[in-house]
């Protein structure tokens, strides 16, 4: 297509995508006008460009998504040519980008359905607004993130998210490009962003109560057969869903068994080469097996059950730690911190974590023993 002439500006601005993290809006303005086409009628550029009327007629630009700490100026808001959305957040690792992604990759297509042309924009259009064509090239293509920023930085070569936002893409990615609230690595993001809250407001924020889930002992509707108990009362703690499961530190099953470990074993029983094989393949094939979660196997560990916040447990709104103790017979099962940082004996670390000690909990498969605790 045509490119007019501030295409040329962008390249001279010669910004380094690094150089990002140390600008500030009150020391420079958005610099010169800097859009390029991504995709055909996608359009990824900075402020400037989005408020730079001429250069929107020129792209012949119909849809705008802000991604920045201020909305854009009214007369672009009101431009009668213009349909505008406005995610406000700042270009931060901690910020919840992941949030918004659904919603910013349907406003893009439904532009593009329609035959508009987009930008997204945010100040300089290297990390915001790059993370959220990044997830809609990722959705777009069905690719994974590597390629998916490759094709972004091929036709613009500043873009680089900050490193919080690649997490958040290659979750966002891993659940199927939209929210799966049953992932485990959503979770841990959720209860991790509700951690922050509770450590500056020392109470959790109503947008956050979600994390704490329902009482499995109450919950009627689709119990889960797998459940966790008090071992002294047998009161209903933790559904097999509520567990986070963690991999031992000192034996990280994701990986294939080092070299010097296939030495060792060799070395212990003399095993016949055939058989070590064997054994190892087994190994590879069991930890590339589903998403954790949904498999119940051995190679978890057991040290600690780390679980989500659950409904029962006392006061953990207002509390940033304490003990967690039985609701029913008054025994101490655990402890908790929304902001301190817990360790499992296996060497594996969790914040927030909300624990139970498994002697004092019971695994019990019998959903029939599902009742109501008045
Ligand atoms: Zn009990
Ligand atoms: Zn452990």
């Amino acid at each position: 297509m045509q490119q007019p002439q501030q295409q040329a500006a962008s390249s001279s601005s010669g910004r380094k995508p690094q150089d990002s993290g140390t600008l500030t809006r009150e020391d420079f303005d958005g610099g010169p006008v800097s859009i390029d086409e991504i995709e055909p009628g996608l359009f990824l550029g900075n402020l400037t460009a989005a408020t730079h009327m001429e250069t929107l007629r020129s792209f012949k630009i119909s849809h705008i998504l802000t991604l920045d700490s201020v909305p854009l100026p009214q007369h672009i808001l009101e431009a009668s040519f213009l349909t505008t959305k406005y995610i406000q957040i700042a270009d931060m690792p901690r910020e919840d980008i992941l949030q918004h992604l659904e919603g910013c990759v349907e406003f893009i297509s439904s532009a593009l359905e329609q035959q508009g042309n987009v930008l997204v924009h945010c100040y300089f259009g290297v990390s915001r607004s790059s993370s959220t064509v990044i997830a809609y090239m990722m959705k777009r293509h069905n690719l994974d993130f590597v390629p998916a920023y490759e094709m972004v930085k091929a036709k613009r070569r500043f873009v680089q998210p900050n490193a919080g936002f690649v997490t958040q893409l290659k979750l966002f990615r891993r659940m199927g490009c939209r929210i799966d609230p049953g992932c485990q690595r959503y979770k841990t993001h959720r209860l991790r962003l509700a951690g922050e809250q509770m450590r500056k407001a020392k109470i959790l924020p109503q947008s956050f109560h979600n994390v704490v889930r329902p009482d499995p002992d109450i919950t009627r509707e689709n119990p889960e057969p797998i459940v966790f108990r008090c071992r002294r009362c047998r009161r209903i703690l933790a559904s097999k869903s509520n567990v986070l499961e963690h991999k031992p530190r000192d034996r990280p099953a994701q990986e294939a068994p080092s070299a010097s470990a296939v030495a060792k074993e060799a070395q212990g029983e003399a095993k016949s080469e055939p058989r070590m094989l064997e054994q190892l393949a087994e190994r590879i094939r069991q930890s590339s097996l589903g998403s954790p979660g949904h498999e119940t196997g051995p190679s978890y560990c057991r040290s600690i059950l780390f679980i989500e916040p659950i409904a029962w447990m006392h006061r953990i709104m207002l509390n940033t730690q304490g003990r967690l103790h039985c609701p029913k017979c008054e025994q101490k099962l655990g402890n908790y911190s929304w902001i301190n940082a817990c360790k499992c004996p296996c060497g594996e670390t969790m914040t927030p974590a909300f624990y139970l000690i498994p002697s004092k909990v019971e695994l019990s498969k019998a959903v029939q023993n599902v009742q109501t605790t008045v």
